[in-house]
């Protein structure tokens, strides 16, 4: 599979009607909120998976939500995130915060789940 055959399988999967293969939540990097409700999101792209695997992605989505809160307070409201966001070093160390909370909620239920 060449890379244009690798973003188009990527690319189909993500706007499929289907389970997502990554996290099917957005935060609105403006108003600081779900794109989409939670009930239908979960509904549609959870379904029957372990509830930890919505509440990791919750609490992915949450991180990102706490700063965009924090800037928009801090820095001129609506629009300061997004503006932060442009620079990709501070996307990045965005993502890392937001994964980094997703995976303290996966080992945590590992640890608590499977001995
Ligand atoms: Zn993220």
């Amino acid at each position: 599979m060449d890379g244009k055959a690798f973003n188009d399988f990527v690319n189909a999967a993500l706007n499929s009607d289907g389970f997502a293969p990554s996290a099917p939540m957005e935060t609105n990097q403006d108003a600081c909120i779900q794109k989409d409700g939670l009930d239908e999101t979960k509904e549609k792209h959870y379904g029957c998976l372990p509830e930890v695997i919505f509440d990791a992605d919750l609490a992915h989505e949450n991180v990102h939500k706490a700063t965009c809160d924090e800037l928009n307070r801090t820095r001129g409201g609506q629009g300061a995130y997004a503006d932060y966001l442009r620079d990709r070093r501070n996307y990045a160390a965005d993502e890392i915060n937001a994964y980094d909370k997703k995976i303290e909620i996966l080992e945590n239920w590992l640890a608590k789940n499977c001995r």
